[in-house]
């Protein structure tokens, strides 16, 4: 039992050293997590769980992280679960002898319905106990299979699992293929656990040495080896974030040998730097107290994180990769930029990592256009012969160059060596346009010249010194971003995901005339209403939106949805898509569930006088405005600083 706080990694494992780990084993540890709250406790028992594969079957290791994430390989690589539902009745259904309609009326958790089924039917010859090894290399098998055909082919091997499951195994087998665990497992608490594991239990060249190195040691020191050994781990994934790449050099080298063992190389895209919104000048002020900031235009497009590997000394444009915000890999939506990328690099660059914003730029009047132009463009194998929407790519940073990572170096080196080692080229490859300002009215005047540059705002960045160095995968406070906007508003947009959808009234019959939409809080991993949304489209929208949104409608809300009965939808949505809000302020709501208990005991916050601002199709529902950024914003609000009064919802 991995929750025992006297846990033996050896005695007390399932299996034997050398042994491929039972699925068993995970499964279990995964069910004691389901039935734990507390975030320390969850660590606990999955980094009993990881000391035993590290200690019995280190071989194990990477596929047991990779399934306690629900991923198969890293992010980038776009390799995902996540099944039909309909598929994976049909499968349990055609095992269990169920039908599609008893199925149908358990779908709010399947996988605790496909145990059920799985526990009540007998075999008379029990194929042999699942392996982790053997899940994970099914179920990568499984997400390779494409086309037609693959369906039924998926189906026979989620069969073959599945009558094999013993125990809880079905369940979370299940719950793998349809593509969440909802166990409330975080990245951060897998990466935690996997630290503690390592520290307590070091894999080292020669085996594993000591089964427990926290012996001896108090409570407070163990806690801060954990702490260091974790932030080692947490930094080094920042840089290099494949496990594929961390956990082998892990088990080879020790953790505290990571950093030198990977490192940040063009190809591996990261999670970029974020800003925090601010809403008026003056706070900029107040950030940057007697630290020096510049301030750059922030360009309405899409973020590119664009890669040139290099051999020899030579750069290799045939491997150069265009990399979204959400790490996915959007180098055939950009062939134009790719055969422009020579023109960029001088000839004393060979390989490099640049942040940017491609924007839909209007090459006969050389004006930039708004981002709706851009997301026109065809989203994957675009050729460039058919591209009608020019775009100009605007570079504000460079990560790496010529086989070094420049993260850690003050922004202003950063930006040196950005204009020292690339060119411009106008209308395709330009430096976001900056100034270092030193008074309210000169940011004020950036400010009007950005937005008569058809730019969003500004954003406002620390200059030089330890803060301003490139926080990987961090909203970060060295970041503001200014929206013209906003200024007076709440400011920022909210990034809210799609729950349900009411029908269209009169003209509008034909299709969904409103939405109910939420926010995601990461830590209880629930949904939580945050307003009903009615406008801000077109009729065109409406109908596309309508159609995109049929594809995922449901009988019934998940489990994890938090709602109040006087916005129960006409139909429910699985949380698959994230729009853009904006509203005219935040107030407190006795009825919706955003953040409910974080400002105030028993009230949520809800969005007021929301509009539809665009999709967000480059962003994750879980990527969307947390809970915790709802109360943030709540509380930034001058009514709500300036007033011991909150604001209430007229509702
Ligand atoms: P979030 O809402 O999570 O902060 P977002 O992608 O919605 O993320 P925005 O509010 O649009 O972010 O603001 C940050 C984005 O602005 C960056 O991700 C980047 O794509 C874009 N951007 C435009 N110009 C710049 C610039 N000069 N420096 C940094 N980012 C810029």
């Amino acid at each position: 039992n991995p929750a025992s706080s006297k846990y033996h990694p050896v005695r007390d494992a399932c299996w034997r050293a050398g042994q491929a780990v039972p699925y068993l084993a995970l499964a279990r540890t995964l069910e004691l997590i389901e039935a734990t709250s507390a975030r320390l406790k969850i660590v606990d028992i999955l980094s009993n769980y990881l000391r035993s594969v590290i200690a019995l079957t280190p071989e194990d290791l990477l596929p047991s992280v990779y399934l306690c994430l629900n991923r198969l390989a890293p992010a980038y690589e776009s390799l995902e679960l996540g099944i039909a539902e309909t598929y994976l009745m049909k499968a349990i259904g055609q095992c269990t002898g169920r039908t599609l309609a008893q199925l149908r009326g358990q779908r709010a958790d399947l996988g605790a319905a496909a145990q059920a089924a799985r526990l009540q039917q007998r075999t008379m010859f029990p194929p042999p106990p699942l392996t982790l090894r053997k899940v994970f290399a099914a179920l990568k098998e499984i997400a390779h299979m494409t086309g037609h055909a693959s369906v039924s082919k998926k189906i026979n091997k989620i069969q073959s699992l599945y009558v094999a499951c013993r125990h809880s195994e079905a369940k979370f087998l299940i719950r793998s293929l349809e593509g969440k665990l909802r166990i409330g497992l975080a990245e951060q608490s897998v990466l935690q656990a996997l630290a503690a594991a390592a520290t307590r239990t070091p894999p080292g060249p020669a085996g594993v040495t000591q089964l427990d190195a926290a012996r001896g040691l108090s409570a407070e020191q163990f806690k801060a080896r954990v702490d260091e050994a974790a932030l080692v781990l947490k930094t080094t994934y920042c840089e290099c974030p494949d496990l594929g790449q961390l956990v082998p050099a892990l088990l080879a080298h020790g953790l505290a040998a990571l950093p030198a063992h990977c490192r940040l190389a063009p190809g591996l895209p990261l999670k970029p730097m974020l800003a925090h919104p601010t809403k008026q000048l003056s706070h900029i002020f107040d950030r940057f107290e007697s630290e020096q900031f510049t301030c750059e235009w922030k360009y309405d497009g899409e973020r590119a994180q664009i890669h040139v590997p290099g051999a020899a000394e030579l750069p290799d444009y045939a491997r150069a990769a265009v990399f979204s915000r959400n790490q996915e890999n959007n180098t055939s939506k950009y062939p134009d930029i790719l055969r422009r990328l020579p023109a960029l690099l001088k000839p004393s660059v060979w390989s490099c990592v640049l942040d940017c914003e491609a924007v839909a730029f209007d090459t006969d009047t050389k004006q930039i256009l708004p981002f709706q132009v851009l997301s026109t463009r065809k989203r994957k194998d675009a050729s460039e012969a058919d591209i009608k929407v020019q775009v100009c790519v605007f570079v504000f940073d460079l990560l790496f160059l010529n086989g070094q990572s420049l993260v850690h170096q003050p922004l202003q080196q950063r930006r040196d060596a950005l204009r020292e080692h690339f060119n411009q080229v106008e209308g395709q490859w330009q430096f976001a346009t900056s100034r270092d300002c030193s008074s309210i009215e000169e940011v004020q005047q950036f400010m009007d010249e950005a937005v008569r540059g058809s730019c969003e705002g500004l954003m406002v960045k620390a200059l030089r010194g330890p803060h301003s160095r490139y926080d990987i995968a961090r909203r970060s406070h060295n970041w503001l971003k200014l929206k013209k906007d906003y200024l007076d508003g709440v400011g920022d947009t909210v990034d809210a995901v799609v729950i349900g959808a009411y029908h269209g009234r009169g003209k509008r019959a034909a299709h969904f005339g409103g939405f109910l939409l939420a926010c995601r809080d990461a830590a209880a991993d629930e949904f939580q209403s945050l307003c009903k949304l009615g406008t801000g489209f077109s009729d065109e929208q409406l109908r596309s939106l309508t159609a995109r949104l049929q594809q995922h409608v449901i009988p019934a809300p998940r489990p994890y949805y938090r709602f109040d009965e006087s916005h129960v939808p006409d139909v429910w949505v699985s949380a698959a898509l994230v729009w853009e809000l904006r509203a005219a302020d935040l107030s407190l709501s006795p009825a919706h569930r955003a953040a409910r208990g974080l400002v105030a005991p028993d009230k949520g916050i809800s969005l007021r006088f929301p509009r539809f601002v665009r999709e967000r199709d480059d962003k994750t529902p879980e990527q969307a405005t947390s809970a915790q950024q709802v109360a943030q914003m709540y509380l930034a609000q001058d009514q709500v600083r300036n007033s011991a009064a909150p604001l209430h919802d007229s509702d």
